[in-house]
């Protein structure tokens, strides 16, 4: 969920915001360069609120202000759990992925068009109304932030809603594929639609020529670029309205529900695949249709995983290792990389059975989680660890430039 907004008051907070994240950030660096003891995120909250009893920072909202210390916090451990995949934290500049979340929200609206976001300290900010205002008003927190051609866009967070459920006595195994599409292992697809009409998709590619012709940084630019900017939003809103669609109806549909666990998949490293697991797709999963993927099942794997557990009959999510799930049969278990025909094809060389390739896997899947069930429930929480890239959390995880 987006909206627009335009307040010069917010500069000024992201400005304190900016501070304290690089004096904290400093402080972490001269640290490591003394060679001296490493200084925990406590400390340097409890820092920062004697600081403000001092000094100017006493004008800001101390909430938004430790809010940055948490998010420098967790972008370290970001980098040191994952270094493959995130950056070491570097210094703000202004106008790159700047934010702030607001916890305890109030908004109100004001017409069909503009709503109001309190922001502490701050005050009454208004937003340009641009999603369903009941899912804006159950928000449960709300990020403001500012990009590089200098719009603010408050995106706010839905809590999961308690989907009305009875046993149902049904499992399923899902295989998310390519495109961000659902095998499942009843032989169904659940396919997100194209996400612009044709018309839209025209407009988009007339807007990209024309922005090329351009000079940049004029203000016709400027205007190609925001028109731009707004077709690609759209994208995201429908991608994520398909999402709440899909996962809700799963949840209500089934008592168990297995999947590839994300953070083992880690699709940058499989883009091309190795000898036993050959990648599904290499073009699809490299460059930026991986980061829109990865962000895509990373939502996902979130809202399921949420919805099921929130789900007045509780329903149970398990990730499985998603090795070989492609490779092995799934009536007679023989397991070779020549049985997959093609991209789509899987054909067992074994036993001769021919299904769709991700309706196989996702039969296989299922199998593996019903297994873990078995031993005792191993099941545990999906990682969404992938969505490094989701727009809502780019300031927790910068990455190098
Ligand atoms: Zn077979």
């Amino acid at each position: 969920m987006s909206a627009y907004t335009q307040e010069n008051r917010n500069y000024l907070f992201l400005r304190v915001i900016r501070y304290v994240w690089n004096i904290a950030l400093e402080q972490r660096n001269l640290r490591r360069r003394e060679r001296s003891q490493k200084i925990t995120y406590n400390t340097q909250a409890h820092e920062l609120s004697e600081a403000r009893k001092e000094s100017w920072l006493k004008e800001g909202s101390a909430a938004v202000q430790q809010q940055a210390l948490r998010d420098l916090n967790q972008a370290f451990q970001n980098w040191w759990n994952r270094p493959d995949h995130f950056g070491r934290p570097t210094w703000r500049k202004a106008g790159i992925n700047e934010g702030f979340a607001v916890r305890d929200l109030s908004v109100r609206r004001i017409n069909r068009k503009w709503g109001q976001v309190f922001v502490p300290k701050c005050g009454w900010v208004k937003f340009r109304v641009t999603r369903e205002w009941s899912d804006i008003e159950t928000a449960s927190s709300a990020r403001v932030t500012l990009d590089r051609s200098g719009r603010w866009f408050v995106s706010f967070t839905r809590l999961a809603p308690q989907i009305e459920r009875k046993s149902t006595g049904f499992v399923i195994g899902i295989d998310m594929g390519i495109a961000i599409t659902v095998a499942t292992s009843n032989g169904e697809f659940l396919d997100m639609p194209e996400l612009l009409t044709k018309g839209e998709h025209q407009r988009k590619r007339r807007l990209q020529r024309r922005l090329a012709r351009q000079v940049k940084g004029s203000n016709r630019y400027k205007a190609t670029k925001l028109a731009i900017a707004k077709l690609a939003a759209k994208e995201v809103d429908r991608r994520k309205d398909w999402i709440e669609w899909t996962t809700t109806d799963l949840v209500r549909d089934y008592d168990l529900i297995s999947l590839e666990d994300l953070k083992i998949t880690n699709m940058t490293k499989s883009a091309k695949g190795t000898k036993d697991k050959p990648g599904k797709n290499v073009k699809a999963k490299s460059g930026l249709n991986r980061s829109i993927l990865e962000q895509g099942w990373g939502l996902f794997c979130q809202r399921l995983t949420d919805k099921a557990t929130n789900a007045v009959t509780p329903v149970e999510i398990i990730a499985i290792n998603p090795a070989y799930t492609s490779l092995h049969c799934s009536e007679c278990g023989y397991t070779d990389k020549k049985n997959r025909d093609s991209q789509a094809l899987f054909h067992c060389l074994s036993c001769g059975y021919t299904d769709n390739a991700d309706v196989n896997a996702a039969k296989n899947i299922i199998a593996a989680g019903l297994v873990v069930q078995e031993r005792g429930g191993q099941s545990h929480i999906v990682s969404t660890k992938t969505q490094h890239s989701d727009p809502a959390k780019r300031t927790t995880t910068p990455k190098a430039a």
